[in-house]
């Protein structure tokens, strides 16, 4: 079957592929900057923004969800900074409604609260 065939081939190509794509991304903890302190630091440690559908942005606690997404610290001070400087609109290239602002400072002090 001529079919059958085309597969095979394919299959011959796949390793060749992935040696090249395993050589540029080696096992490494992805690492994100801070928008606030532009420190940069393991994604895990960092606190995921993203904007959403309702044109809010909101945490994204699980960190799985699409789109383009900004990491803060888990501090009040990179969070208030973030904000101030309007460097989420900036990075997120939306606007920053005040409310949103708000609530996002708000949820911010829960750091400060933990120490
Ligand atoms: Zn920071």
């Amino acid at each position: 079957m001529p079919k059958a065939k085309r597969k095979r081939k394919g299959l011959f190509m796949l390793p060749k592929k992935m040696t090249s794509v395993k050589l540029q991304h080696p096992a490494k903890t992805p690492i994100r900057t801070c928008i606030g302190c532009r420190k940069k630091g393991a994604k895990q440690s960092l606190v995921r923004l993203t904007y959403t559908e309702s044109g809010i942005i909101e945490v994204d606690t699980r960190k799985i969800r699409e789109g383009r997404g900004i990491y803060l610290c888990e501090a009040t001070d990179c969070w208030e900074k973030g904000l101030k400087g309007n460097r989420l609109e900036h990075a997120l290239k939306v606007p920053l409604h005040s409310g949103n602002a708000t609530h996002l400072i708000e949820y911010s002090k829960r750091f400060a609260q933990n120490r």
